[in-house]
């Protein structure tokens, strides 16, 4: 899995203080350093529109089409997505869970198939069906690439549920490794969100 950040709001939390001073007509109070505590108290009071001020966007590649099919419930972003009709996946790579990874009985089984599976579609596209159609054997893990575009707003919600506990393990690192470069571009933005550990296990904690 990898995930970088392609670009995000210049000046993202002058931004999001300059449109939240606009309502009370105080951007003569802006000042270095004057974002910190006026974005934290927007968040607090809830006035979180003005957080659509500014936006990031994430390159997301070497991930499961689980995770693809997940991410794209969030409707407030933008995507675009490794198209499996124009690319084809006779080398795909797949994701393996760590219950699989880690059982002696069912691992090597995965892995066969995988290949059983790669074979097969390997063997129709290079004959006469297109990858449109070929496709349709490939399993859910296949790793896919997709660029999201989101506003802070819509960031702190996926944040909020694809980094919880609640949330599917690879999804949730996915988040873990986008809350850890939002927070430090946007610190006063992600300011009630924290890295914990439970059991092991990495999760993301909202305080307010
Ligand atoms: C742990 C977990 C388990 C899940 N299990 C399932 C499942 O079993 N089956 C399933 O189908 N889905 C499941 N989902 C997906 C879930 O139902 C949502 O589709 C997904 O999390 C996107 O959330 P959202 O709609 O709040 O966010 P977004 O689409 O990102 O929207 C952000 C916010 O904008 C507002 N909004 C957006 N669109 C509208 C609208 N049309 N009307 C009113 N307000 C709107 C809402 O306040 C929303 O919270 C699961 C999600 C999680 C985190």
């Amino acid at each position: 899995m990898k995930v970088e950040l392609i670009s995000c709001s210049p000046k993202g939390e002058k931004n999001i203080e300059f449109g939240g001073r606009i309502s009370h007509k105080s951007t003569d109070k802006m000042k270095k350093g004057s974002e910190k505590e006026f974005i934290k108290k927007l968040i607090k009071w809830g006035h979180l529109s003005v957080i659509e001020h500014s936006y990031a966007t994430f390159y997301i590649s070497g991930v499961s089409r689980v995770l693809t099919h997940q991410l794209v419930r969030h409707r407030i972003a933008s995507y675009t997505q490794k198209s499996q009709r124009y690319v084809n996946e006779n080398n795909f790579s797949y994701t393996i869970p760590d219950s699989i990874k880690q059982n002696d009985k069912y691992y090597n089984k995965y892995l066969k198939l995988m290949d059983t599976i790669r074979d097969f579609y390997k063997e129709m596209s290079n004959n006469e069906i297109p990858n449109e159609d070929a496709r349709f054997i490939l399993p859910n893990a296949t790793h896919s690439e997709i660029v999201m575009t989101a506003n802070l707003r819509e960031w702190r919600h996926v944040l909020e549920l694809r980094g919880s506990l609640k949330a599917l393990w690879e999804i949730r690192k996915m988040v873990i490794d986008i809350y850890c470069i939002l927070k430090s571009r946007f610190p006063s933005v992600f300011f009630d969100f924290n890295l914990k550990t439970k059991n092991g296990k990495q999760y993301i904690e909202k305080t307010t």
